[in-house]
């Protein structure tokens, strides 16, 4: 499994398949446990990832980490990759042709490693992995089975930490959400043919667990070899939340990663989860109401935001 990754990470190093290739100061490949049960994916490095090859090490990565505490992990307990290995210019959106010609190495990933439970950060790795073009403010917090590369396992599509960094009602969510990931893990592992059964995310008022999970529906004719005292309660679907006051599956967050190297963290407090200050609203292309980002600093005007 490990030499099956490392074979793959010096594939992905010298890869050339897009043009961000020559652009990138280093590949970001993704890292953590091999044998995860638990997998997250993100959307693509940013200026940080980019420079250290390692992925969500800037603020984004600080707040995923404080989540992953609050479910009592770490980052090394689990493995974090992205859509893309490399970071797009100025963080600009994945290309549709930046995608295709990354995604066999993230389904090379999900293959060895074999989680029970990928975790979608944001639009770009949930459209990817699930195959359905509804946008993250739908499908949030509702696990899905299906079966990548052979393999099954649950999506459960969460909101992008550095979407959440600066919208408090997108963080109450995301915790929401994430506070819920322990109960889907203590779930079996979804069967071949579970996924025929879960009707498109977008008809789906609230997840259920597939048959052989549930309390309350009779043994299948041929069921599983789980005792009963050791199946465990049904994964609780989250209650509906209030929608941003804006389209959040077209926004790219507003953010500066920056701040995670100031000695001053937004996210510093006693509180795991601190809602940092409301950053300064403008009017953009994308709508009335969006986050604007801190001015960068002169020197570095690349160093702008997340994405
Ligand atoms: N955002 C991502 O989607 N991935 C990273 O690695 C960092 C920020």
């Amino acid at each position: 499994m490990v030499a099956a990754l490392d074979a793959l990470r010096e594939e992905v190093e010298c890869c050339s398949n897009c043009a961000l290739g020559p652009t990138r100061t280093k590949a970001v490949f993704g890292e953590g446990d091999p044998g995860a049960d638990l997998m997250f994916v993100g959307e693509a490095p940013g200026y940080h990832e980019d420079q250290q090859g390692r992925p969500f090490v800037g603020q984004a990565g600080k707040l995923l980490e404080q989540l992953l505490a609050s479910i009592g992990l770490t980052r090394e307990q689990v493995y974090i990759a992205n859509v893309l290995k490399s970071r797009p210019p100025n963080n600009r959106d994945p290309r549709p042709e930046e995608i295709e010609a990354c995604r066999p190495y993230l389904f090379r990933q999900v293959e060895i490693i074999k989680p029970k439970v990928i975790c979608t950060l944001g639009n770009f790795s949930t459209k990817l992995l699930s195959g359905d073009p509804t946008g993250i403010t739908k499908v949030h917090g509702q696990p899905k089975a299906t079966v990548i590369g052979g393999h099954p396992l649950y999506l459960y599509p969460i909101f992008h930490p550095a979407a959440a960094l600066y919208t408090p009602s997108m963080l109450d969510t995301l915790k929401e959400d994430f506070s819920r990931l322990p109960q889907l893990l203590s779930q079996a592992a979804p069967q071949p043919g579970d996924e025929a059964a879960a009707p498109p995310a977008a008809e789906r008022p609230a997840w259920t667990p597939p048959e052989h999970l549930r309390r309350d529906v009779a043994p299948a004719a041929q069921p599983r070899p789980v005792a009963s005292d050791d199946v465990p309660p049904p994964f609780e679907e989250a209650p509906p939340v209030e929608e941003a006051p804006w389209d959040v599956d077209e926004l790219p967050p507003a953010f500066d990663d920056d701040a995670a190297q100031a000695d001053v963290s937004p996210l510093a407090a006693e509180d795991p989860f601190v809602t940092p200050d409301p950053a300064p609203r403008t009017e953009t292309a994308a709508g009335p109401d969006v986050p604007a980002a801190p001015p960068a600093p002169p020197s570095e005007p690349e160093q702008l935001g997340l994405f």
